[in-house]
């Protein structure tokens, strides 16, 4: 028996989405074809190659937002002069200083003067503290 799946066409008849009907098509006692109709509105289509089937496809990814990510602000290094990055930059809780030169610094000031401060200790190992 035939598994009859229905097929999707768009119908230029009635401009439905509806389904396309086959029904044998008889000459006297001989089948000859099937009938290609409208499940909808009983259109019939002369051959298969006229029937306006739908092609559900969607082509993956062509919507897709592929730009490319915008280009970085900051240089790898750009970071490295910066005052709070520099052994001079003293931060207290009023001011923040530069300890060479004696003035008022900000954190993202850069100088000439910059002397990288070294990497601090890794913490020794302690108990961990409790949580309040
Ligand atoms: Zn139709």
């Amino acid at each position: 028996m035939p598994s009859a799946k229905p097929v999707e066409i768009l119908c230029p008849a009635c401009g439905q989405e509806s389904f396309l009907k086959r029904a044998p098509r008889y000459d006297g006692f001989t089948r000859v074809g099937e009938t290609l109709s409208c499940a909808a509105c009983g259109h019939v289509f002369a051959d298969e190659a006229s029937v306006p089937f739908q092609h559900k496809k969607k082509i993956a990814g062509f919507d897709a937002k592929n730009l490319p990510p915008p280009p970085r602000v900051f240089r790898a290094n750009e970071n490295a002069r910066l005052c709070r990055y520099c052994e001079s930059y003293v931060v207290n809780p009023f001011i923040q200083r530069c300890s060479r030169l004696e003035k008022e610094v900000e954190a993202t000031d850069t100088c000439d003067n910059f002397k990288p401060r070294p990497e601090p200790p890794a913490p020794a190992q302690s108990p961990p503290k409790s949580v309040l």
